[in-house]
This record gives structure tokens, sequence and C-alpha cells, in this order.
């Protein structure tokens, strides 16, 4: 189920960015390692009570605007980037200053959504300030609830999350399973249905161009697909007998005319689009590829856990300019190490070609995001493992690996129990990675956990 994206909107200074880093929180921390994603951070996936959402700093967006244009103007135009695209909308004002004509105008845009709307009233940071507030005039704005919140020392911050994610329905995610109950018997097929495609990648990588192709020279397109707010955006295509429903960025930007190349709304829709699906194909421009914008999602995707296709479009010129795959292969490998794991198509929209064969390893890589993995051979592995390269030693104590069990699929996750989980340090982590990959052939992600043996 996607994440409903809360957006935060307001003036600079009111403290957007403080109640961003204090609903986003907790989760910041475990993605530190992924490089493009952390720096800059105005959108995240947060979790609330066990809820999961996204939020969206709207103000982080443009940090520099402003010299120049009038504050009203950069404050409405993120107000209707977060109108689009989030389920709801935050206004954050600052209770010491009181409204303002901006809050005021920004209120305006924001009521004609119709979209849920909460007002944070921030800095109200001692209960007895709450008592110096013009509430009534907060009430007037006519959004709905007002919240006295102090983004800084987190008060009234869980009030506010409760209410928004109450009024957007968000259930509870189930916690992650412990054994393998929930995973299909050993040897039987993982559930199969339609594939989730998501087709992301920074402005004028061609994803319109790939999209037309991939969608004209296949005979089955079936139709849009019904039940999405975005209808006309899913497409269905059937490729040698397999179904995958085809999400684009570049489709949603056809259908809406507003600020079209603005940085701000390709990530957000990007976000979007690979929380939908299970796997992404990535374009980049081979002329130019493997740059921070593209980092920046690529990173997204794995911070995710979907599968991905690393697309190096353009290829016809690339080809044209004598490049080889293999200076591209070793390139991007250093470039983008965060994704290694990743198959790599080259491809021309415009010619077609190698279009096809990005679903052809899409379906590949399917098949091993939603494998059931043989426990024997597991257990196997992890011997060898052991063997040929045994854990650290802890204060004269030998790290042991007992025993492991797969206990999720989509992204294939595993619990490895061991005797000091916490001693497993992140070198030996990637090199049990690796070997997993090797054994079993993966190119999606995974996950390995290690736990204290029960
Ligand atoms: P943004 O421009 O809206 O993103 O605002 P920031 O989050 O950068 O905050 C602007 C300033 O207000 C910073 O100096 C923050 O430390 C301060 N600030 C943010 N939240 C609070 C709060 O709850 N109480 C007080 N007293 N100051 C705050
Ligand atoms: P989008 O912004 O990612 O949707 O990119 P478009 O599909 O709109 O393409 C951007 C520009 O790149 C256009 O001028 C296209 O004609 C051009 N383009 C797209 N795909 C290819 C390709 O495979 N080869 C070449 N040479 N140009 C392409």
């Amino acid at each position: 189920m996607p994440r409903p994206l809360v957006a935060l909107v307001g003036r600079p200074n009111v403290g957007k960015s403080t109640l961003f880093n204090r609903l986003a929180g907790r989760r910041l921390a475990i993605v530190e390692d992924v490089p493009g994603v952390t720096r800059d951070r105005n959108y995240a996936d947060a979790e609330w009570d066990g809820r999961e959402f996204s939020v969206v700093d709207t103000g982080g967006f443009e940090p520099d605007a402003g010299g120049g244009e009038p504050l009203n103007a950069l404050v409405q135009r993120q107000a209707q980037l977060a109108v689009e695209e989030a389920a709801a909308v935050v206004l954050v004002v600052d209770g010491r200053e009181g409204l303002t004509s901006v809050d005021q105008a920004v209120a305006d845009l924001l009521r004609r959504s119709g979209k849920p709307l909460f007002v944070a009233v921030n800095k109200v940071d001692a209960a007895r300030h709450e008592g110096d507030l013009p509430i009534a005039e907060f009430h007037r704005l006519g959004l709905g609830e007002v919240f006295p919140v102090s983004a800084e020392h987190a008060r009234g911050v869980s009030e506010l999350a409760e209410a928004v994610l109450q009024r957007l329905a968000v259930p509870r995610a189930p916690p992650p399973p412990e054994a393998a109950e929930e995973l299909p018997e050993e040897g039987a097929d993982a559930p199969r249905g339609p594939i989730r495609l998501a087709i992301v990648g920074r402005p004028n990588v061609g994803k319109s161009t790939f999209v037309n192709a991939l969608l004209g020279q296949e005979r089955f397109v079936v139709s849009d697909v019904p039940g999405t707010t975005r209808d006309a955006i899913d497409s269905a295509v059937e490729h040698k007998g397999q179904q995958f429903i085809v999400t684009d960025t570049a489709g949603i930007r056809r259908k809406s005319g507003v600020a079209q190349k603005v940085e701000a709304y390709s990530v957000l829709r990007a976000m979007r689009c690979i929380d939908e699906s299970e796997v992404v194909a990535c374009l980049l421009d081979a002329g130019e590829a493997g740059v921070e914008q593209d980092a920046r999602l690529l990173g997204m995707v794995a911070e995710k856990g979907r599968a991905l296709v690393v697309v190096v479009n353009k290829w016809d010129l690339g080809e044209q300019g004598g490049a080889t795959q293999a200076w591209y292969r070793d390139e991007l490998a250093k470039r983008l190490p965060f994704v290694a794991w990743a198959p790599m198509i080259f491809t021309s929209g415009r010619t077609g070609k190698g279009v096809a064969k990005v679903l052809d390893t899409a379906a590949r890589l399917m098949e091993q995001y939603r494998a059931r993995f043989p426990t024997h051979a597991m257990n196997e592995l992890l011997e060898r493992i052991q063997v040929s390269h045994p854990a650290p030693l802890v204060r004269g104590r030998r790290v042991k690996l007992y025993y492991v069990a797969q206990v999720a699929y989509a992204p294939p996750t595993f619990v490895i129990q061991c005797n000091r989980p916490e001693s497993v340090n992140e070198h030996y982590q990637r090199y049990v990675e690796n070997r997993f990959r090797e054994a079993f052939g993966l190119e999606v992600p995974l996950r390995l956990v290690y736990k204290e043996r029960q």
C-alpha cells in the first residue's frame, strides 16, 4: 500500500524544517550510508506509532529562492506543489508572530484544494504560551483543526501527527515477521500477478520517449488501469505472457500543467512512483550518466528496497560517440556503488533498441524478489562462509553465526541468529551479503538482519 504524503507548507523561518526533522526523525539515521539521499533532505519516509507515511518540507526545495522573488509568490508556489502532490497539508505558522498576510494568502489557496488541512502553530514552547495565542484568529483561517506545537521541544507534535494519520486512515503496518510462517511453503511459488514497474529518471533523460516506445511496440496494451487517483498514468502492458503495470513520472508530468521542469516536482513524483512499484527502471542519459540527481533517485530506490534496473538510455548517442558498455559499467559502478547489485541495460527510446529487454530483466528480477530460498541451502552457505572467512573475534571470543531463515520476500529478508549481533561489523556484513548474492544469483536488494540466538 502506498504511503500517503504529508506536506509542510509555510513562510520561511516558521520552523518547517525543524518540524520535518521531528516527524521524519528516527528514520533518517538508518539511511545515512546511502549517498545523495541524506544531503539536502526535504522528503522522507516516516513512521509514527507503527504507521507509515512520507513527509515533505516544501520550503526545503528552494532554499535560495526568494532573492528577488516576492515571498508571497514563493510560498504560494510551494503550497501549490503540496496541494497537487500531497494527501494532506499542514500549514505551519509562527505562534510568536501571529498571523501574517502571507499566511492568509496561502490559506486561501489551500482551502480551495479540498485536501485535509491542518494548522500547526509553532514555537509554542511552553504551556503558559498557549494562553497568549490568538487561537480564534487561526481558526478563522478556515483550515480546520489548530495545533499549538513546539517543533524544537517536541511539544504537541504527536497530537498533530496522530490527527493527520487518523484523518488519512493510515493503518498500522504489521510488525516485521519473526519467522517464515508468512512465506509460502518451500518449493512453492510466491504469489504471482502483474508486475508493477516504475519508470523514473531526472528530467530529459528520455522517459516519455522510452515509455512511448515501450507501449507502442507491445501489441497488447490493455488499457489505463483504473482504481488509482492517477488513472490515466498507469498503463497495463503484456510482454511474453507477463502483465506489467507501468507507472511513469513523465506521464504524470504530461497530465499536469504546473511548473513542469521544477526539480521538486520530479523528485516528489518519482518518490511516489517508486513507492507504488516493486521494480524500478531508472533511466540515465548516456551523455551524462551517474550525476548527483541520478544518485539521489537511485538512493531512494535502494532505501525503499525496490528491485532496480539501471537503464543507460540514449545509447544511440553513446554508441555514435564510440563509448563501450564496459566503460559505462566500470564508471557507474564507481559513481553509484550503492546500487552495484542492479543489472544495467543499454537502450534507445528513440530507436526502440533494448526497450523490451528492460521488461525481460524486470521479469527476471521479480522471480528473485519474490523467491522463497531453501533453508537447507542457506544454512550450508552460512557454514561455508564461516569456514572460509570466520567472523571477527571480539575480546578473544569468536562471533558465531548459527542459523539463517528467510522471514520475508520483496525484498528477500533473512534473519541470521548469532551470539553477538552488535559485533558483526559492517565489513563482515557486506561480505556475507555478497556471498548470498553469489550463491543465489541475486540482483535485487536483500536484507540481512542479525539477531541474538534465542
Ligand atoms: P523553516 O524556514 O520554516 O524551515 O524554519 P526552521 O525549521 O529552519 O526554523 C527557523 C528558526 O526557528 C530556527 O532558528 C529554529 O531553531 C527556530 N524554531 C523552530 N521551531 C521552533 C520552536 O518550536 N520553538 C522555538 N522557540 N524556535 C523554533
Ligand atoms: P523526459 O523529460 O525524461 O520525459 O525526456 P523526453 O522523452 O521528453 O526526451 C528529452 C529529449 O531527449 C528529447 O529531445 C528527445 O527527443 C530526446 N531523446 C529521448 N530519447 C532519446 C534517445 O533514445 N536517443 C536520443 N538521441 N535522444 C532521445
